[in-house]
């Protein structure tokens, strides 16, 4: 059997399972390439804990390159951001077109604030987690030279929003200072959390005095300062982007059917499409079957996508398999 190209674009939480699998269980006739623009994937699950110093960074981060190697796989350090799906290639600056029969899509989201004067320069996004860790820690460190009471904004009070509102507090508080936490939102506080989670978190950031902004939309961001339409002015000595999540704007630039900008696949993480590209994590929207973009569902895919991609391989039958979830199917040929 000749060999197939199997590319892995990004380094995601499905992705670096994937690869641990392909380690222990070879499919044969693969020759697999990674390409990602970063040596480490950071565990987002374990992020706030490192931020509390329960664990150091270094804890919290996967090293793709070991992983790479115990799977047998290439790995490329950049960023994809064009492919052509006709012709089965990928353009990376600098390099000649680099082919594939397959494609595996899991690079995550953006938490770039969109349409806000000021956002890209005077915010930092959680993502990538390298990029927020790196000012983080600058921000740590210069704590010592800085005023007593500490302001800080987070923009996108979900589930992170208000997971990284309460551990920062916690974490300034430690270092003896006394935090000022602003947690903003457009929507709801914690406003797509099952009852239940949200009263929890509602208490907790009671608890802990942190200001909750909710209903209000931002105009623009200035160096320290967060503009509001009604023309209140938020000061802040660090401003945190949990907001958004939005898809990958290239991704709009394939030939792939997307739905609001996240690649529509089935329940086996195939394209609805192409049926030669999987996906999934956060950059992924099953069709039909609505999930929450959370880490753990990218995760959960791991297993099935290996399984899937050995069976458009080898397109052999085999039996149905289903999550407990019955989110996601194995494919049949
Ligand atoms: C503060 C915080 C806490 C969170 N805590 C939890 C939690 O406790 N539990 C949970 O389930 N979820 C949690 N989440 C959500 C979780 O981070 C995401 O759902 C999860 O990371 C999605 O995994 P993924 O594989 O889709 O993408 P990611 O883990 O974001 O990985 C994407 C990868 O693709 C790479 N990449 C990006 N663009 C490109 C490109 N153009 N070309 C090539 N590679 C690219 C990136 O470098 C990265 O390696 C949290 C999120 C935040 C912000």
């Amino acid at each position: 059997m000749a060999e197939k190209k199997l590319v892995l674009i990004g380094g995601g939480h499905s992705h670096i399972l994937l690869l641990k699998k392909l380690g222990m269980k070879p499919i044969k006739g693969l020759n697999i390439t990674l390409i990602t623009p970063e040596p480490e994937l950071v565990y987002t699950g374990m992020l706030p804990a490192a931020i509390l110093g329960s664990y150091s960074f270094d804890q919290i981060n996967i090293d793709l390159i070991k992983l790479s190697n115990f799977a047998k796989c290439r790995i490329i350090f950049e960023a994809v951001n064009k492919i052509n799906l006709n012709k089965k290639e990928i353009y990376l600056d600098d390099r000649i077109p680099f082919g594939f029969d397959i494609l595996s899509i899991d690079i995550g989201i953006n938490y770039q604030l969109p349409n806000i004067s000021g956002a890209e320069k005077f915010s930092i996004p959680v993502k990538p987690f390298s990029n927020f860790i790196h000012n983080w820690r600058k921000f740590v460190s210069n704590l010592t030279i800085k005023k007593n009471i500490i302001e800080l904004s987070i923009v996108g009070a979900g589930a992170a929003g208000c997971e990284l509102a309460l551990c920062i507090n916690h974490k300034i508080k430690s270092l003896g200072r006394e935090p000022k936490i602003y947690l903003i939102d457009k929507k709801e506080i914690a406003g797509n959390l099952p009852a239940k989670a949200k009263n929890k978190i509602l208490e907790l950031l009671k608890e802990n005095k942190i200001i909750l902004r909710n209903n209000i939309n931002i105009s623009s961001i200035a160096k320290g300062k967060i503009h509001i339409e009604d023309s209140e002015i938020i000061s802040s000595d660090l401003i945190l982007s949990a907001a958004g999540g939005k898809p990958h704007n290239w991704l709009s630039e394939t030939d792939l059917n997307l739905k609001n900008g996240f690649v529509s696949i089935n329940q086996s993480l195939q394209s609805i499409s192409h049926d030669f590209v999987f996906a999934s994590g956060d950059c992924a929207s099953i069709i039909n079957f609505p999930t929450q973009k959370a880490g753990v569902f990218a995760v959960r895919a791991a297993p099935f996508l290996y399984q899937n991609i050995q069976n458009y391989v080898i397109k052999k039958t085999i039996k149905k398999v289903q999550s407990s979830e019955k989110i996601f199917t194995s494919i049949n040929y």
